[in-house]
């Protein structure tokens, strides 16, 4: 599947440009195995960069203007690099300026170039064609360069790109994106950027994601609530366990002991978060061992945490969650992203993949009259050249 993606966006630069591009690059999606809602909680993260890409067909354009063509949405636009550079109505071509203004500001500089791109990401879907987007063009404004950037700085500069278009994301779309391996998942302190590979083997279990295919409002607002509610718990816990500095050092006995002291829902959320890291490491150890039963138990307990104690389900994904449950043939499952929407992750035996998509498909449109699409997906290397 990516043979003809890479062939039709280097079919399109040398149409466009009259000439081959000088350098090609390959941006994958990420999926996140276990560790929701904690990068921003003091959390580890588990997750893998997948065999689903955006193509990038680079040149050098000899002038002080670039050129980026999006082949899917048949747009381009131009941008002088010599001016400051500003949003734009035409949103995906922000996170181009917004790649631009971070390596400008960071005192890179470069000459014009020609880009032209092409994805089979889902947009939207919770595998981060964002971050995909970002790091690629980082990437091959590097290369095209010879920019100084280690695959650190790229995720950094991607993150920031983000947070200039608007969205005041953590660092584990972009790092995964850049840092992914074939068949590795990494286990990434959120905090200190500490990580560590360990091997994703799922033994006689595929990887499917299962595409909603909603996407409910509540995201941005119940997020951001989401972030005081834990702060609010966290300083609840540190004013009583003073040797507490992040929810990393907490104890669930420590939670427990400190129920009524805790305002509305914040327990909850605090149990969830708490409970969550420690499935981050179990889940590792049981990856390493190649126990794949074991991890699924610990995505669903991540899920019924998520939809029940962090409240950030919906009636859709958890219809996907708790039929899964049932399946004899799924030994783990869950939301996986935000939240409201987006994608579930399922470990499906091997063999029986054809029979759960003709079920949930059917389930899924006989009760929401939502067609469900599926992912399945192999854990891949990060961006690269080609
Ligand atoms: P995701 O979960 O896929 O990252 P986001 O809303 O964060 O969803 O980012 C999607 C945005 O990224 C799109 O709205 C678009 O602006 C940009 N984008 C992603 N893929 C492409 C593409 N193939 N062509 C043009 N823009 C893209
Ligand atoms: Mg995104």
């Amino acid at each position: 599947m990516n043979d003809i993606l890479i062939q039709n966006t280097t079919a399109f630069f040398e149409k466009s440009f009259g000439t081959s591009p000088e350098k090609t690059v390959l941006s994958p999606g990420r999926i996140n195995i276990i560790g929701e809602h904690i990068d921003y909680n003091d959390g580890y993260v588990l997750p893998a960069a997948i065999d689903k890409i955006i193509c990038f067909a680079f040149g050098k354009k000899n002038s002080k203007t670039s050129k980026v063509i999006a082949i899917d949405l048949n747009e381009e636009f131009e941008i002088d690099l010599t001016q400051e550079v500003k949003l734009s109505d035409v949103v995906w071509t922000n996170y181009i300026r917004g790649v631009i203004k971070q390596l400008q500001d960071n005192g890179f500089s470069f000459e014009g170039f020609n880009c032209v791109f092409s994805s089979n990401i889902p947009v939207g879907s919770g595998l981060s064609s964002s971050a995909a987007l970002e790091c690629g063009m980082i990437f091959g404004i590097k290369s095209l360069f010879d920019l100084k950037l280690e695959k650190k700085d790229i995720a950094l500069l991607g993150q920031k790109a983000e947070h200039w278009v608007g969205i005041n994301c953590g660092i584990m779309d972009q790092f995964s994106s850049v840092h992914g391996l074939e068949n590795k998942v990494i286990q990434l302190d959120c905090n200190t950027l500490d990580f560590e590979y360990h091997n994703a083997d799922f033994k006689d279990y595929s990887l499917i994601l299962f595409d909603s295919n909603v996407k409910h409002s509540l995201f941005t607002s119940e997020y951001n609530t989401r972030r005081i509610e834990c702060e609010e718990g966290l300083s609840i816990i540190k004013s009583h366990f003073p040797e507490v500095k992040s929810f990393r050092d907490a104890t669930e006995e420590q939670v427990l002991s400190l129920k009524d002291k805790f305002s509305g829902k914040v327990f909850s959320r605090v149990h969830f978060v708490v409970k969550e890291i420690n499935r981050v490491i179990k889940a590792c150890k049981a990856l390493d061992a190649g126990n794949i039963e074991l991890l699924g138990e610990l995505l669903f307990e991540t899920h019924y945490g998520l939809s029940q104690e962090y409240e950030v389900s919906c009636e859709e994904l958890d219809m996907l969650v708790d039929t899964a449950k049932e399946d004899e043939t799924i030994v783990g499952s869950r939301l996986m992203g935000g939240g409201f929407g987006g994608c579930t992750i399922n470990l499906v035996k091997k063999g029986h993949e054809n029979e759960v998509k003709r079920k949930f498909s059917k389930l899924y449109l006989d009760t929401f009259g939502i067609e469900l699409k599926f992912y399945d997906v192999k854990i891949s290397n990060g961006t690269t050249l080609l």
